[in-house]
């Protein structure tokens, strides 16, 4: 593989054309599976009267944008996890979850989360790609990814933040991973999704080529 790409790279420099980095060559020797996109709303916190309702920094309805986190924690179900924050959401909360299956948003995106620390929480939505544990199909994972990517998708459609734009490199854009917050904003020490991608070789790039897919797909819909 290595080899192939050197080799790619050789003849684009002797061709003097533009050549794909070497990430992006990875990414796109993935093929994503075939899902049926699920965004499924499960109010987790509506009967709890105590429950913030507080606005972004721009005001309600208006996030700048989502942050991409991974549970961090192979030993939960999705359905686990909703249970888990209706108990502790006092210390921390997010506004969805994704697994192979769907995505279950459990809280009201008009209104900030508490994900990534005070500086992100007042402008991001926060979704969390459930990780599974290792000898899980990576079939599976991929599909959690479709699903997580799906949902990004729709939110920044639903709040015309634009195409998808990661911001980790030049904090600049409308996503940002958790380690991205922490490097670039600060607030949180967090560095999901990077300590599990790496272990299924799906970089960070492939993921955002997935958002875009379904950017580009609920354009035409
Ligand atoms: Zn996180």
């Amino acid at each position: 593989m290595k080899k192939t790409i050197k080799i790619t790279l050789l003849l684009c420099l002797l061709a003097g054309i533009v050549c794909i980095k070497q990430k992006d060559a990875v990414a796109s020797s993935i093929t994503p599976p075939t899902i049926e996109p699920v965004i499924e709303k499960r109010p987790a916190f509506e009967n709890i009267p105590d429950f913030p309702k507080l606005p972004y920094r721009n005001g309600i309805g208006k996030p700048e944008g989502v942050v991409l986190h991974s549970t961090g924690d192979t030993s939960k179900s999705l359905d686990e996890w909703i249970q888990y924050e209706k108990e502790t959401w006092e210390n921390a909360f997010v506004h969805a979850f994704a697994d192979a299956s769907h995505t279950v948003e459990i809280a009201n995106t008009d209104y900030l989360g508490w994900g990534a620390g005070a500086i992100a929480n007042k402008r991001f939505i926060h979704v969390e790609l459930v990780e599974y544990p290792d000898g899980t199909s990576k079939e599976t994972v991929l599909k959690s990814i479709e699903q997580y990517a799906n949902y990004v998708a729709h939110v920044l459609h639903k709040y015309n933040l634009g195409t998808p734009d990661l911001m980790d490199n030049n904090g600049e854009g409308n996503i940002i991973t958790h380690r991205g917050v922490t490097q670039l904003l600060g607030g949180t020490t967090h560095t999901d999704p990077f300590n599990y991608l790496p272990k299924w070789d799906i970089p960070i790039s492939y993921i955002t080529d997935r958002i875009q897919y379904y950017y580009n797909k609920q354009s035409i819909n």
